[in-house]
């Protein structure tokens, strides 16, 4: 069968090494002359079914309240005239109830769970290098009341099976040594032994060029979606800037564009772009670089090291489609990370970037067709798409094979 795989972030290309690998025939198309030129760029890569939690919980409602009034560096919030802004927001707050928050951090924590695993799948199956960083990821908390409510916390997630443990300021240390120094500024951790790390687009690059190059599959870069032809209810062709693309079955890999190009086939996707910042330093010889990556959840920081350099990310803001950053945006993760590790980084060589989270109301990917039975959605990957794409890519090229996919979709289905 011709597939093709609009968009060639992180989950575009595992779609399409997947589908390859399924013996489909596979074209990707993408605005970029490269992969992972848009959200899937700088991340901060964890890969962390540990940190699955929904970001709609009982306690958002009070957090988006605060940050009206508040210049906050974790969350900005500023209402504009944007209906896709409200009815986006609307949704979130229905998912902010105990019951949802729950039944959508099960559903998220299992999804990661089997992702993590088909993730680990294709690295070992293709060799691609991306930096990968095993041995756990640490939550730490600065206060004893923080740290108490974080590991509470944990419960949701253990009860899917994943292991996590809450942990002294010490065994900290002992888990990353590059702690040892500052580990009397925080008052415990969260440890998952099973989570890891490593760069999404250096993945996404690599894999791509495994498609390329050992699967066939054909890469056009430089190329614009702009629409599709139709005939009934199937799609005839992708429109481009370069002309008429046809396939059997098309996948809609767009991110954060992904309504827009829904939107004029009658789908309304809840996809909505949630601003974030990341900061990537050289190693450059300093001395105390973290072992494993981690959060300062008090500070919403992450951070992980990808072999020479490290990145610390933070900041979730409703800007729309804007990306544009200014250094002051990072003062404040810069400042949390010089914190935690003062000898980690070179802190005068910052690689400044933002991007937007694809995200959903309810944290979950959205997967099916709409009013074309032969065009799927890959879509809403929010603040986790590197954790998720892999295990998503398989459920998609189950669903494009009529199989049953190996984990349940309920709440991830369009209607149709
Ligand atoms: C600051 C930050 C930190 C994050 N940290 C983590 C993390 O630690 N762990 C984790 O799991 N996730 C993390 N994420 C989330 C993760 O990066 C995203 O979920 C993921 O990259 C989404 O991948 P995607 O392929 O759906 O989107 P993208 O990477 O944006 O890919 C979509 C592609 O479609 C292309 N495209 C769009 N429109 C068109 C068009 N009209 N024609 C042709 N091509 C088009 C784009 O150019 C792009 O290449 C983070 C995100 C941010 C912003």
């Amino acid at each position: 069968m011709r597939v093709a795989v609009l968009g060639a972030g992180v989950v575009g290309v595992t779609l399409a090494y997947e589908l390859a690998r399924d013996g489909h025939e596979v074209t990707v198309v993408e605005r970029h002359a490269e992969p992972a030129g848009e959200t899937s760029f700088a991340n901060a890569g964890l890969v962390a079914p540990g940190h699955a939690y929904t970001w709609s919980s009982p306690k958002a409602p009070r957090i988006l309240w605060r940050s009206l009034f508040e210049d906050g560096q974790a969350l900005r919030f500023k209402p504009s005239l944007d209906p896709r802004l409200w009815s986006w927001s609307l949704k979130f707050l229905r998912n902010c109830t105990a019951e949802r928050a729950r039944t959508n951090t099960k559903r998220k924590v299992r999804l990661c769970m089997y992702s993590q695993g088909e993730l680990n799948r294709i690295a070992a199956e293709t060799g691609v290098d991306y930096h990968g960083l095993k041995g756990g990821l640490l939550y730490l908390y600065r206060t004893q009341e923080t740290f108490e409510r974080g590991a509470a916390n944990t419960a949701i997630l253990s009860e899917e099976g994943l292991e996590l443990r809450a942990i002294d300021r010490d065994e900290a240390a002992r888990i990353d040594p590059a702690l040892a120094p500052v580990k009397d500024k925080f008052a415990g951790a969260v440890y998952c032994p099973s989570d890891e790390s490593g760069d999404a687009c250096v993945f996404t690059r690599n894999l791509a060029r495994h498609c390329a190059e050992r699967l066939g599959v054909v890469f056009r870069f430089d190329t614009a979606v702009e629409g599709f032809a139709t005939e009934g209810d199937r799609v005839t062709g992708v429109r481009t800037d370069r002309g008429v693309i046809a396939a059997d079955q098309y996948v809609n890999c767009l991110g954060v564009f992904a309504p827009g190009m829904a939107k004029g086939m009658g789908v309304s996707l809840p996809v909505y772009p949630i601003k974030g910042y990341s900061v990537t330093l050289p190693i450059d010889g300093r001395n105390n670089p973290p072992a494993i990556g981690g959060v300062d959840e008090d500070n919403l920081t992450a951070y992980a090291r990808f072999g020479d350099r490290m990145r610390i990310t933070a900041t979730a803001e409703f800007a729309g489609y804007d990306t544009s950053h200014s250094p002051s945006d990072f003062d404040h993760m810069l400042g949390v990370a010089r914190d935690i590790f003062p000898d980690g980084a070179n802190y005068e060589q910052p690689s400044y970037w933002a991007c937007l989270r694809p995200m959903t109301p309810e944290g979950t990917p959205i997967f099916g067709r709409g009013r074309y039975r032969n065009m799927t959605f890959n879509v809403g990957h929010g603040h986790m798409g590197w954790t998720m794409a892999a295990g998503c890519a398989r459920v998609v090229a189950d669903l494009l094979a009529g199989r049953k996919p190996a984990i349940d979709l309920t709440g991830m289905m369009l209607p149709g």
